[in-house]
Parts: structure tokens; C-alpha cells; sequence
């Protein structure tokens, strides 16, 4: 089965202690394309500004994801900077402009309307309510969120919340959606919202499942040399639903194998910056690392 994602196509700017990044490719629905396409066809609906060189998601082409709904209007692309600090889990964002994407109105087509599996990556969460107000039924619907929307537009997330299977979204996000400084209960309390299961990403820490049956927690890959870690989350949330839309098994036990190949998607993206390393990534990588991080959390 094929997903679709609504989210931002950027350039970023980024600085961590092991070099930087000036306007490189990025985005939220960039690095989840570039995870999911490994596992299951998926369709891109996001903007960029006449600024954007479209050759440079090529790489995303050859592997079948769908372009057609990228749309480029008048204007500069969304541009976003951050920094990092030495541990590499803390990041400050030093600059968001939303340039078109501050006017998208997302218009799917006959196809993305009636794609199973939605993503919604970071974004807007208007655009995100407007993107599912015009699909028909989808089995799953996955959300990712971050701080600059849970203070900007709270409301309205709050509302897109109602309409979501999965949220994903990390540890300080969660406690500051519900205001609750515990994560369990922050968990718990998200449940409340909407989704049936939520999952907390914890940086180098890994990442937890919670459902009103299952709690799951896996650790994070030890990588040996972390370059970026910008669109870990994205790349994390490409190879869960993108493993879920292939095996089509959302249980809970799909739902943990799902953790799995998010968390081996995330270790190879922090790799490099942008996402050179995902562009260069091979199946044969993934199987090995696959395989690796079930003996490392196997008894
Ligand atoms: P992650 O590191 O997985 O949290 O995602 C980083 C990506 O999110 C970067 O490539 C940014 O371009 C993108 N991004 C940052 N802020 C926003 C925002 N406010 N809306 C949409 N995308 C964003």
C-alpha cells in the first residue's frame, strides 16, 4: 500500500560541533519520502518557491515517489535554521520562514484522496486538517508535530489530534502539548486526544510506544559518527509507517515492528548532513542493520 504526505520541502541551515550546512535540501516530507520510498510508493503534496531546484530530489524519482503533487508557487521556499549543541539532542532553532508556505492551500488529486496510509508530517496543522478533509476513508493517519505549531497554532492541532491514529512527536513536545512534566502521563493524556497510540522519540535515547495495551520502548542505534541529527523524526517516521504500509499489519505487534525500522531509518540519516546519506543508502544496508538491531535488543 502507498502513503501520502503533506509536509515542508526546505532549505536548511544547520550547525552542530562537526561542521554545517548552508541552504541544504530538507524538510519534513523530504527526509519521510526519502525513508518511506525504501518500503512502500509514496506521493509528495507540499510547496516550494521558484527558488527550489527540483533536480535535486531526483534520487526521490527513481524511487517511486510521486512529485505531481509539489507544487511551486510564486515566491521563496520555506527556510529553516538550527544548531545544535555537543550532546547533538539538544537544538535551537535559530530561524523559521515560512515564505510560501505561509499561503499553501494543498489541492489533492483523485489519487492522493484515496491513498490508505496519510502521513502528516510537520506542518501547519490547518493544512494538515485541510489535507484530510479531502481524503476519502484512509486506513491510518499519522501526525508528527513540533514546538513552533504546539505554541503557535494549539487549537487547531488540538483539532487535527481528534482525527489521528499515530502521533508521533518527541519528549518535550509531548509534555508541552498536554502541560504535564511526566511522560507516562503526557502519554496517557495524549491517548485522551484521539490517537490509539502514540509514540515518543527520545533522541539518542530511542524511542517508546504507548497504546492502551502495549508499552514498547527501543533503544536508539549506537552510531559512532553523528553528523545531523535534523530529520531524524522525519526519517524515523518514514520507516515506521513505511514499514506499516507494507506489511499492512497495524497491531500492536505491527506497530513495534514498525518502532524498529523507524529507529534504523533515524540512525543512517544523522549520519550526514541533509540527506546525503539517504540518497546513498542501499536495501542491503538496511536488512544489515535490521538484523543487527534485533540481536541488540534480543535476549
Ligand atoms: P526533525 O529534525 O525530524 O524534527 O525535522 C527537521 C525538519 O523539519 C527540517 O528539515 C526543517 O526544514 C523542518 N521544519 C522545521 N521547522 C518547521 C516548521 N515550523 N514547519 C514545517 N517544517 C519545519
Amino acid at each position: 500500500m502507498s502513503v501520502l504526505v503533506v509536509g515542508s520541502v526546505a532549505f536548511d541551515s544547520v550547525k552542530t560541533p562537526y561542521g554545517e550546512a548552508e541552504e541544504a535540501i530538507g524538510g519534513s516530507a523530504t527526509y519521510f519520502a526519502a525513508a518511506a520510498s525504501f518500503f512502500t510508493p509514496v506521493d509528495i503534496v507540499a510547496v516550494v518557491g521558484t527558488d527550489f531546484p527540483r533536480e535535486s530530489l531526483q534520487f526521490l524519482s527513481e524511487r517511486h515517489v510521486d512529485l505531481s503533487g509539489l507544487e511551486v508557487a510564486d515566491g521563496r521556499t520555506f527556510r529553516w535554521a538550527g544548531e545544535y549543541q555537543l550532546n547533538m539532542n539538544d537544538r535551537e532553532t535559530l530561524d523559521t520562514q515560512l515564505n510560501v508556505l505561509a499561503d499553501f492551500h494543498p489541492n489533492l488529486a483523485d489519487r492522493h484522496r484515496e491513498q490508505p496510509f496519510v502521513f502528516l508530517a510537520n506542518i501547519d496543522p490547518e493544512l494538515q486538517a485541510s489535507v484530510l478533509k479531502q481524503t476519502v476513508h484512509p486506513d491510518l493517519v499519522i501526525c508528527d508535530t513540533m514546538d513552533f505549531w504546539i505554541s503557535g497554532k494549539r487549537d487547531a492541532l488540538l483539532e487535527t489530534m481528534t482525527q489521528v491514529d499515530v502521533l508521533i512527536i518527541n519528549d518535550s513536545e509531548a509534555r508541552d502539548l498536554v502541560e504535564d512534566h511526566n511522560l507516562a502521563r503526557a502519554a496517557n493524556q495524549i491517548l485522551g486526544l484521539g490517537p490509539r497510540a502514540v509514540v515518543i522519540k527520545r533522541g539518542e535515547h530511542g524511542a517508546t510506544l504507548i497504546t492502551n495495551d502495549t508499552y514498547f520502548s527501543v533503544p536508539a542505534f549506537p552510531v559512532l559518527s553523528v553528523m545531523d541529527p535534523t530529520g531524524a523524526g522525519d526519517s524515523f517516521a518514514g520507516g515506521f509507517v513505511g514499514y506499516l504500509a507494507k506489511s499492512k499489519d497495524t497491531s500492536d505487534i505491527g506497530l513495534k515492528n514498525a518502532m524498529v525500522h523507524g529507529s534504523v531509518m533515524a540512525s543512517f540519516n544523522v549520519e550526514d548532513f541533509s540527506v546525503r546519506r539517504l540518497e546513498t543508502l542501499t536495501p542491503h544496508e538496511i536488512d544489515h542493520r535490521y538484523d543487527r538491531f534485533i540481536e541488540m535488543i534480543t535476549l
